[in-house]
């Protein structure tokens, strides 16, 4: 699953973002409520864990503003604000459950289970993700093409699941950027462009065109209508 994790101590960040990635997860990180709520409402995210006391937006304002645009992202909230009140409050605003600091790690990926199992059933259908002779197992991460096993690094996986969740979608490279490295990039870096490169050459292989279309000027998307190998 893609999470985004809203939280601005760094230890508390580095911690769910460890645990996370070792369960298979990939983890994008803002630090205040600001970062936090234009990553969600760009919106390319399966789980949203989100702190409340933030620098900028408090947390009950980034979840408000969220629900209002009808962003319903599976969210928990990870709040020290253990009160009966806080609680009662959090839930209100829209979010799907509420944990207080500090929570065992265990405890959260039960929670985190419930949560994406009571939310919409696409998500569960979208575990193995098959767009033409792309194939990526969201569980076990193994990627392929045309039931070839391909190697692929965390950043790589973590693109082409993005192309692949939205197939004919043109993504500019801003989106890329903070959906995959978070908000923190120098925005005129080419570390997208070389990314799709190294994409292009492990899954291209036998097809005439690229498989990810470049828009000049624009960004990138999937494009495999014409292409799409029959024995898959
Ligand atoms: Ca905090």
């Amino acid at each position: 699953m893609r999470i985004l994790i809203v939280e601005d101590e760094v230890r508390i960040a580095d911690f769910l973002q460890r645990g996370l990635r070792a369960e298979g997860h990939f983890c994008v990180v803002a630090n205040d409520g600001e970062q936090g709520l234009s990553l969600a409402l760009d919106g390319d995210f399966d789980l949203l864990l989100l702190d409340l006391m933030l620098p900028g937006i408090h947390g009950h304002e980034v979840c408000q503003q969220l629900r209002i645009n009808k962003i319903n992202t599976p969210l928990i909230i990870l709040s020290a604000m253990d009160s009966l009140d806080d609680v009662v409050a959090g839930l209100r605003m829209g979010a799907d459950d509420y944990m207080t600091k500090p929570f065992s790690f265990e405890e959260l990926l039960a929670r985190i289970e419930t949560v994406m199992r009571r939310s919409s059933a696409t998500a569960i259908q979208e575990q193995i993700l098959k767009i033409g002779p792309l194939a990526f197992d969201r569980q076990s991460l193994r990627f392929s093409v045309g039931g070839r096993n391909i190697k692929m690094t965390a950043k790589e996986l973590a693109i082409i699941e993005l192309l692949m969740s939205h197939p004919g979608t043109l993504f500019s490279r801003e989106r890329i950027l903070s959906n995959v490295w978070g908000l923190n990039m120098d925005p005129l870096t080419n570390v997208v462009d070389v990314y799709i490169g190294k994409l292009r050459k492990k899954i291209d292989g036998e097809f005439d065109n690229s498989l990810i279309e470049t828009v000049r000027g624009l960004g990138y998307r999937l494009h495999i209508e014409s292409q799409t190998d029959e024995s898959c």
